[in-house]
């Protein structure tokens, strides 16, 4: 096995409970390194940090898996994800469509996987994880004996990690239930692994404030949180989205709901047409406002937040007094206190009083890890408008 020696003083953030190594923390690696095998880690001064999968190619380069004296193998991947299975069914959230593995929060970073149905899509991020996919297969097949895997790895991840991304052929249509909607997913097909999961506890929170109002669903994918909200009683919905794909998707659950009759839907730039909307005067007791992320990188975080910020100014004059506003932000550089001071911004700018309901963040099957603060990805806010 290889050992990987970090440079002095590198193994502080190791020991404050974070589980990266970057290049530039690594004074040197000894023994034969291979793709599938976790390196050793140790300080300075040779003393055992743990083990992980190491890979020379990203400036991430290495990531632990544990910090024990533990072989990395075939029993240690099935333990923890009979583990992340364990957490779920104690939490309840193990229904139809949930997130299974969440990298690091699971303690398995650089591997996804989503369950829909009998499906267990997996998503390999890292070069390490994409070699053990057998060993992480065959523990799905014991954790869940009747299911199918299917692979889906992250192009943009694989070409960074330098790994062949596995896609496995789009599977053929299930159709799902989550908190009582049934929405239609093709594992390898679309957004995500299908769904987007980390939203389901959040279009279960706004489908009850949007009881007897009219909700608009901004960026709707596939309509989810409109279905949820149909179907928990809200009047009528406006969905908008500006791909004709998402919006297929979106009109196939509305189908599958039986709630066609009292949607309409829209496509294209959710810029321009809150900006219509606002024009022709129109009104609604509930807004949803969750926006592919606007930036992926630091440097362009202002223009960001500028984009963010307009957004949400026309969602805020859309609402009626008494309306609420569920808006959010999937960017990983958006910290939370970013994006309530833009949200601040937006109401002085808008010239409305918003009451803060409730801060959200994504679904507890994508749980975050405290010591890892990139394991929370999604801010939101609940806001309700007071005059
Ligand atoms: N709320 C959805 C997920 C939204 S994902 C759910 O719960 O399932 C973001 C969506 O925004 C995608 O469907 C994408 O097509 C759409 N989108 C991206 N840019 C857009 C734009 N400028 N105007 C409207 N929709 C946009």
């Amino acid at each position: 096995m290889a050992t990987l020696k970090l440079t002095r003083g590198a193994e502080a953030r190791i020991k404050a409970g974070h589980p990266w190594i970057y290049r530039t923390q690594v004074a040197d690696l000894t023994g034969r390194w291979k793709a599938e095998e976790a390196v050793e880690i140790v300080d300075w001064s040779r003393r055992f940090l743990g083990r992980g999968f190491y890979n020379p190619r990203p400036s991430l380069c290495c990531r632990l898996l544990t910090r024990r004296d533990e072989p990395v193998d075939a029993g240690f991947f099935h333990r923890r994800l009979r583990a992340a299975f364990e957490y779920r069914q104690e939490a309840s959230l193990a229904s139809e469509a949930y997130r299974l593995v969440w990298s690091e929060a699971d303690g398995l970073p650089g591997l996804v996987v989503d369950r829909y149905g009998p499906v267990s899509v997996v998503q390999c991020l890292t070069l390490g994880m994409s070699r053990a996919a057998p060993v992480i297969a065959d523990g799905l097949h014991r954790l869940f004996p009747e299911g199918r895997v299917h692979r889906s790895d992250d192009a943009t991840a694989a070409r960074l990690e330098g790994f062949e991304a596995e896609h496995d052929p789009p599977g053929e249509e299930l159709v799902v239930t989550e908190g009582g909607c049934r929405f239609a997913v093709t594992p390898g097909a679309g957004h995500k692994t299908g769904l987007y999961l980390d939203q389901s506890e959040n279009r279960a929170l706004l489908a009850h404030h949007a009881r007897g109002r009219r909700i608009l669903d901004g960026f709707c994918y596939a309509g989810a949180f409109a279905c949820h909200a149909l179907a928990r009683g809200s009047g009528q919905a406006l969905l908008l989205d500006s791909s004709a794909g998402a919006l297929a998707l979106a009109r196939r659950n509305l189908e599958l709901n039986g709630l066609s009759a009292r949607a309409e839907i829209r496509e294209g730039n959710a810029f321009d047409l809150l900006r219509g909307l606002e024009g022709a005067g129109e009104r609604f007791g509930a807004i949803v406002l969750d926006p592919p992320p606007f930036t992926r990188r630091k440097d362009s975080l202002a223009a960001a937040t500028r984009g963010y910020k307009e957004i949400n100014i026309r969602g805020l004059r859309l609402l009626e007094p008494g309306g609420v506003l569920a808006t959010f932000s999937c960017s990983h550089h958006v910290t939370p206190a970013l994006f309530e001071e833009m949200c601040r911004d937006a109401a002085g700018d808008a010239g409305v009083a918003v009451r803060v309901l409730q801060s959200l963040s994504q679904s507890r099957d994508h749980p975050v890890l405290l010591t890892v603060p990139e394991s929370r990805y999604l801010s939101g806010l609940l806001l309700e408008r007071i005059s």
